[in-house]
């Protein structure tokens, strides 16, 4: 049986899972967060007190390690983990974890067999250039560096984080910075991809437009 995809790719705080679970939610498709897979295998190597991060060789525990979707929440091992993954050091040193060849292709692997088992609407960084290179729909998702920093700061700040928005701002550039020059799987736009710029749309405008897309995708 074939199942449907929609990819959503861009940078960090583009609005990416916001619009990504409120599509699967309309369309009753799995949501897959793959920037949360990778936050959950760097939050486990950070309590498992790996020395050397940058060191492939410290990510055995992945293949025993179970990652789970249930309700749009995070689960490792069994434990609900997407508050601690937001955590700053997670975000500081999920870039590099992510930049790692066999911490990719383990998760990688694991997002694709999702994939062939349900219809996703899967979000990340090289979700249309290499995970899912035959998904049905994709799409490539930007705003504004200031518009983003101060979504991102609003919804820190209501979470209890006192970082200013300058730090917000500081914080996303890097991420940006590392996550489109790194060697493996850069953020890029797939050529087959669309991309919407929505410094300036609603989320209803984002979700609606990204639904009418996926209808004329799949000739419906
Ligand atoms: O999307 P989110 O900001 O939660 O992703 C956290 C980090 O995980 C990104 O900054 C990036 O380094 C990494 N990531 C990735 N590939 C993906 C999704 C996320 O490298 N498909």
């Amino acid at each position: 049986m074939k199942y449907y995809s929609i990819a959503i790719d861009g940078p960090s705080s583009s609005g990416k899972s916001t619009a990504a679970k409120l599509i699967a939610k309309e369309l009753g498709y799995t949501y897959i967060d793959t920037g949360a897979m990778y936050r959950a295998i760097t939050l486990k190597a950070l309590n498992l007190k790996i020395e050397d991060l940058a060191d492939e060789k410290n990510y055995s525990f992945i293949p025993e390690t179970k990652l789970e979707f249930h309700d749009n929440k995070m689960f490792m091992d069994g434990v609900d983990v997407s508050k601690e993954i937001r955590e700053q050091d997670v975000v500081k040193n999920v870039s590099l974890v992510s930049s790692l060849r066999y911490v990719r292709e383990e998760l990688v692997a694991l997002q694709r067999k999702f994939a062939e088992v349900t219809n996703v609407c899967m979000d990340g960084r090289d979700i249309g250039t290499n995970v899912l290179k035959n998904a049905t729909l994709k799409i490539f998702l930007i705003a504004d560096v200031n518009v983003r920093a101060q979504r991102r700061y609003l919804e820190q700040k209501e979470k209890g984080s006192t970082m200013t928005l300058e730090e917000v701002l500081k914080d996303l550039e890097r991420r940006d910075y590392y996550d489109s020059h790194r060697e493996l799987n850069p953020l890029r736009k797939a050529e087959d991809a669309i991309e919407i710029d929505n410094s300036s749309m609603t989320i209803e405008e984002v979700k609606n437009k990204i639904i009418t897309l996926f209808k004329e995708f799949k000739h419906e």
